[in-house]
């Protein structure tokens, strides 16, 4: 079976990205109709309409999302996002892939995700602070340590998490810090877990990088996104020796051949609010850059960032996929001839849950580690998790992506067949 034809529109369409994969996938592991029914949707949406009293005294109503995919394997988990461009069928596509990214690394829990149609950029602290607590409020019954546990994502931060956890804990009457992970350290929060996603990436790509015998002394990376995920993974890949040549942001691009100095461009980027006139690097156009030639092509900003548009002409030896969902199905075909070697988000991205799956153990624990024990645990985890997914690709002559949703759902089926269903 072949992944379908499809429109642009279809193309770009998360949901639709995640639901042609997990089709194919189910498909090669002959799944049974029933359980491909009960895993191709999410198990409970949520939409709440949130008023919010902006700071000119006039009530606002924002309109968000909880869109729960699957407790089969424990809570459910994922992080929540504030953008303009939020829809219901991101939402929907993300939670699925935070059941599957849960399981590619074969961590106690199903997938969630959250958003907010807000321009966070536009807004005060204040008025981000009484959003996000009518939004917790909101979903006091939903949510819990025990129940759905949300972190983190774009435009979302350590402070939106602190503000979470303490109005989830007033509801309750007693402080619950294992209510949301991506908290800040001395409220519950894990050591190491605000680089974890960018040395996740890092991690498999060592791991790919030694499957390919390149040297990574003369490996040259490009980033696109500068946030949480992108400059976290630029510094520690630079500081293991790779070369990050090229970094691709919205207000522009970034190269220096002789690789950048990532610490100096987080200055500027903080000092200045954009990275657009740094004076360690040349301007270049961003859609360029993201088709230069290099051995390592980072996307950590957002979906559809290659497409059918653009796939043809990647040049990289390795995706190494930071973001949720940055390639579309049509494109992975594409990617497929060109042999480019692929690291799908639902693994590559993975050490940010796996970290928050720390913090939680350790919330509940009342006990925490040191940084080195939270990163050597996320290394075993990892590690493991990238030779699964290519041990199944290599016995099942499929490419890394399906390879890694036939893991995924092969392990919540047998939760689920264990289980049975309530039906
Ligand atoms: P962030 O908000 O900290 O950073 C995103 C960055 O990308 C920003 O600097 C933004 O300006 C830039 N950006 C946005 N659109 C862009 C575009 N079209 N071109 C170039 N740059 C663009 O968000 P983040 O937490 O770093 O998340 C980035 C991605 O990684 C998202 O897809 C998110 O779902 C995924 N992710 C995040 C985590 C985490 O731990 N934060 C974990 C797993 C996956």
């Amino acid at each position: 079976m072949a992944l379908k034809t499809i429109s642009l529109e279809q193309e770009i369409n998360p949901w639709e990205a995640q639901a042609a994969r997990f089709d194919f996938a189910a498909h090669k592991l002959n799944l049974d109709e029933g359980l491909m029914k009960v895993l191709r949707y999410p198990t409970r949406e949520i939409i709440l309409h949130i008023p919010v009293m902006m700071d000119n005294g006039h009530l606002e109503v924002f309109t968000g999302f909880r869109v729960q995919h699957s407790i089969a394997r424990g809570p459910a988990k994922g992080g929540l996002r504030y953008s303009p461009d939020v829809t219901l069928d991101e939402v929907r596509a993300l939670a699925s892939w935070m059941t599957w990214k849960c399981a590619v690394v074969n961590i106690p829990f199903g997938g969630a995700k959250g958003g907010v149609i807000c321009d966070p950029h536009k807004m005060s602290q204040g008025e981000l602070e009484r959003m996000t607590r009518r939004y917790t409020a909101e979903l006091v019954e939903f949510i819990g340590p025990e129940k759905d546990v949300p972190a983190p994502d774009m435009n979302t931060n350590e402070q939106t998490m602190a503000w979470m956890m303490d109005t989830y804990s007033m509801h309750m009457r007693q402080t619950v810090t294992a209510v949301v992970t991506g908290k800040p350290i001395n409220i519950g929060g894990s050591r190491g877990r605000r680089e974890a996603t960018g040395r996740g990436i890092m991690i498999v790509c060592d791991e790919a990088v030694k499957k390919l015998r390149l040297n990574p002394e003369s490996t040259r990376v490009i980033v696109q996104g500068f946030g949480n995920v992108g400059s976290n993974a630029a510094r520690l890949m630079t500081e293991a020796g790779y070369k990050v040549i090229g970094i691709v942001e919205v207000d522009g691009g970034l190269v220096n051949r002789n690789g950048i100095d990532v610490d100096a461009l987080w200055e500027f980027r903080q000092r200045n609010g954009t990275i657009h006139g740094f004076p360690g690097a040349s301007a270049e156009d961003p859609a360029e850059l993201l088709v230069s030639e290099c051995e390592i092509l980072i996307p950590a900003a957002t979906e559809n960032q290659i497409t059918s548009r653009n796939a043809d002409r990647i040049k990289c030896k390795i995706l190494a996929e930071g973001a949720n969902g940055p390639t579309t199905a049509t494109a992975d075909d594409i990617l497929a001839d060109k042999r480019v070697f692929v690291i799908p988000d639902i693994l590559c991205n993975a050490g940010g849950v796996t970290t928050s799956y720390f913090e939680w153990v350790q919330d509940r624990q009342g006990y925490f580690w040191k940084e080195s024990v939270v990163n050597e645990q996320l290394e075993h985890i990892m590690k493991g998790a990238f030779d699964d997914v290519v041990r199944f690709s290599e016995t099942h002559g499929v490419n890394n992506r399906i390879a890694a949703y036939m893991l995924a759902i092969d392990r919540v089926a047998y939760t689920i067949r264990q289980r049975g269903i309530y039906a």
